[in-house]
């Protein structure tokens, strides 16, 4: 027992992350007593105020005086620490993307309150034996409804009985009722994998069996090719099944989880049960029950935006990213990171398949499959056997709309005839607002951003300019803010808004509907009224980019795309596949169960590769000559890039820096350094913004060869930011 007595004595330290931007983790004292390992969360004193950290696999820095540490404040033993698998995905996304693994760790402990166990909620129960001295009417159907021996709350109790709480306190002080606890949250039903199977038909089968089999494998990953419609979702619930079966938990990932009513209701009719939802809508209360019903096991399924990637699963052992090209899966900012590669590394890290699925793969995915990396399954019809929508492009030189209008002859019949026909139609303009520039036509004055280097965009209906990058607003105003001319405003270009103005002029009749992230009512909203579109209940839909994403509408007969060059202008590598993934997304919404669908596309360049390429439907053909053009020009997946923005308030100052950071880049054979050139969004937010970009050859260490160049370049000072993002998607 001598033994016992030293060991509690001795004083012992610990490495502790926390989640801050600092490289390493920080040493503490372990309080007398008190038992850490690596993975336990505790909150520690940070300067002035405490934080949620980790402790973690780093040997602590035992050269300090311990009296000088600060001691480990406490300890959550309630929760069960973060794995080793969990520990070691945190520091390999910190080492790829360059973050601070302290910054990818916060993502874990995103929900404080999951930490505390919930309180319990007090409830009333019946005492056996006792009996009231007087059964009034009211008491009577109170002891009846409480029958069955269960705990309810009060005023469950006095909704179910229909009458007041006063009855139900009268019989508590009678003895008749006692207090209890209840849990908060009631235990979660499980999902059951025979629920309602469905009949997949021989393709899906196959690809089904194919994923099943993975499962034997470890780690692998398997594209999902598949058609709008094809059923990508059904074979992917097969591999979730799967999953359950062998006592893992899923995950599955989506780009816009706001708008998921639809697929929670699918999930439902296979499983029996909706899946638990992550994403930044949800309440602070209903995220603690997810964090911990996830760490504890009780939640076996969970559909999440990109941030679910860092639950801490107790037995993951599945992954799906559904629309695996969508940019939504890249986060930008604090840490730049691509769920979707990530979700690939967390899958090879735990050793369980991860799954990909989309209509229009990017072609990383694609190349990845070609290669062999990846397993592919290819469904090349839709499960109803419609045919996919038959597309055409209508010159907008040649068959234009009249000045002021936006919608062309050609889709305007299209339009027309389906409206007859009771089918739905739906115009894509992936532009919110009204009209995105306003301008004095007296004096030619713009109205911008003061903040950034953007235009204002006018939402008329609430008689507002908006800036689309920071939030700025302003009413519109009366007179011209330049020239103080009145009535001299005129707004330039269509937002969907706008476009809606025009449908509601040509077809007065129609039940007309705008669906954009920004409108008024909140998620809530949008996902009634995709539900009212599911539903039939409106004739002509004018949306953005939101409905694009997954969506079934059964009755979508027409699909027209407003602008299809929209995408097209950038100097942005990636721009050829994001506005062919889009617009064929896009118009793959059309026709999904009657087969007769159409789509248009208005544009000023019908002979663009990516344009002719949707009109012929040959995606082969688009992806051949994109991947060619990769590989020609080391562009990704071919070869790696990393951006550097550098930020700060004072342009000068910020483009100087810049150039001394550019000097400082070592010398390298391989990789090219392009810049510092100004940023295409060269303000946001009163910050100026250059960026350099770095080219490697694909063997190359690049994020080897950047961590050696930022440690030699002149640090930040004044307010300056350098963002390192390490496989750009957007080149804003
Ligand atoms: P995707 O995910 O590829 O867009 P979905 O899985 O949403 O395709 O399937 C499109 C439609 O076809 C859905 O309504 C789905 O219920 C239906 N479907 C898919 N596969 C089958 C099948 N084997 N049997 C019956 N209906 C199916
Ligand atoms: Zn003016
Ligand atoms: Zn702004």
């Amino acid at each position: 027992m001598l033994f016992d007595d030293l060991e509690d004595d001795t004083e012992t330290i610990a490495s502790v992350l926390v989640p801050v931007a600092v490289p390493t983790a920080y040493t503490y004292r372990v309080p007398k007593g008190a038992h850490v390992c690596p993975g336990t969360i505790v909150k520690v004193p940070l300067g002035p105020r405490e934080v949620i950290g980790a402790v973690w696999d780093v040997t602590p820095d035992a050269g300090i005086n311990p009296k000088k540490l600060k001691e480990i404040s406490r300890i959550f033993e309630e929760t069960r620490p973060l794995d080793a698998e969990l520990r070691q995905f945190i520091d390999w996304v910190a080492n790829w993307t360059l973050a601070p693994p302290g910054m990818v760790l916060r993502m874990v402990l995103r929900s404080e309150e999951a930490l505390e166990p919930e309180t319990p909620i007090a409830g009333v129960r019946r005492l056996a034996g006792m009996e009231p001295d007087r059964k009034t009417p009211a008491r009577a159907r109170v002891l009846e409804t409480m029958e069955d021996g269960f705990a309810w709350t009060k005023s469950g109790l006095s909704h179910a009985a229909g009458v007041s709480v006063s009855v139900i306190d009268g019989l508590l002080k009678q003895g008749v009722l006692e207090v209890v606890e209840m849990p908060a949250a009631p235990p979660l039903p499980k999902p059951d994998i025979d629920y309602a199977r469905v009949d997949l038909t021989e393709t899906q089968k196959k690809a089904a069996d194919g994923i099943r089999a993975a499962f034997e494998k470890g780690a692998s990953v398997s594209l999902i090719d598949g058609v709008t419609g094809s059923g990508k979702t059904e074979v992917y619930f097969e591999a979730i099944a799967e999953a359950l079966k062998r006592g893992k938990q899923a995950l599955i990932l989506v780009p816009e989880i706001a708008l998921t009513e639809q697929f929670l209701r699918r999930f439902e009719q296979r499983f029996g049960v909706y899946p638990a939802e992550w994403h930044s809508e949800i309440t602070p209360k209903k995220r603690a029950r997810v964090w911990r019903g996830v760490a504890s096991g009780d939640v076996r399924v969970v559909i999440g935006a990109r941030s679910a990637l860092f639950l801490p699963f107790l037995e993951l052992g599945l992954i799906v990213v559904d629309e695996e090209h969508d940019t939504a899966f890249k986060q930008d900012d604090r840490v730049p990171y691509s769920a979707r590669d990530m979700a690939v590394v967390r899958g090879h890290i735990s050793k369980f398949p991860v799954v990909l699925a989309s209509a229009t793969p990017s072609v990383e995915s694609r190349v990845n499959a070609e290669q062999g990396r990846y397993n592919r399954f290819i469904l090349p019809d839709r499960a109803s056997g419609a045919a996919l929508p038959d597309l055409q492009a209508v010159d907008m030189r040649a068959e234009g709309p009249e000045r002021g209008r936006w919608i062309a002859p050609p889709l305007l019949n299209a339009i027309r005839s389906a409206f007859a026909d009771g089918a739905q139609s739906l115009l894509f303009l992936n532009r919110r607002g009204y009209a995105p520039l306003t301008l004095c036509r007296k004096c030619g004055h713009r109205f911008q951003c003061p903040h950034c280097s953007a235009w204002l965009v006018e939402h008329r209906f609430q008689k507002r300019l908006n800036c689309h990058h920071c939030g700025h607003s302003e009413s519109v105003p009366e007179a011209c803010p330049s020239c103080s001319s009145t009535d001299s405003l005129v707004a330039c270009g269509p937002g969907v808004e706008r476009i809606a103005e025009e449908v509601s002029g040509l077809f007065p009749e129609a039940r007309t509907l705008v669906l954009s992230s920004d409108i008024q009512g909140g998620p809530d909203r949008l996902r009634r009224e995709m539900k009212v579109v599911e539903e039939g209940g409106a004739d002509i839909v004018i949306g953005t980019q939101l409905v694009a994403k997954g969506h079934n509408f059964p009755k979508m007969r027409l699909v027209g795309v407003i602008d299809a060059d929209l995408g097209l202008a950038h100097g942005d590598p990636r721009a050829a596949e994001k506005t062919f993934q889009l617009l064929a997304q896009v118009t793959g919404r059309a026709g999904r169960v009657t087969g007769d669908g159409a789509g248009f596309l208005q544009t000023y360049a019908p002979d663009h590769p990516v344009i002719k390429a949707l009109l012929s439907s040959d995606r082969d053909a688009f992806y051949n000559a994109e991947i060619e053009a990769r590989q020609a020009t080391g562009l990704p997946p071919f070869g790696r890039l990393a951006a550097l923005v550098i930020s700060g308030p004072d342009k000068a100052f910020t483009e100087g820096y810049s150039r001394a950071i550019l000097r400082t880049a070592p010398m390298h054979e391989a990789i090219t350094i392009l810049g510092p050139a100004e940023a295409a969004l060269a303000m946001v937010r009163g910050r100026h913004r250059y960026r350099l970009l770095a080219l490697a050859p694909r063997q190359i260490d690049l994020q080897g060869y950047i961590r050696a160049w930022l440690s030699e370049a002149p640090k930040p000072v004044k307010g300056l930011r350098v963002q390192i993002d390490i496989d750009p998607q957007h080149f804003m």
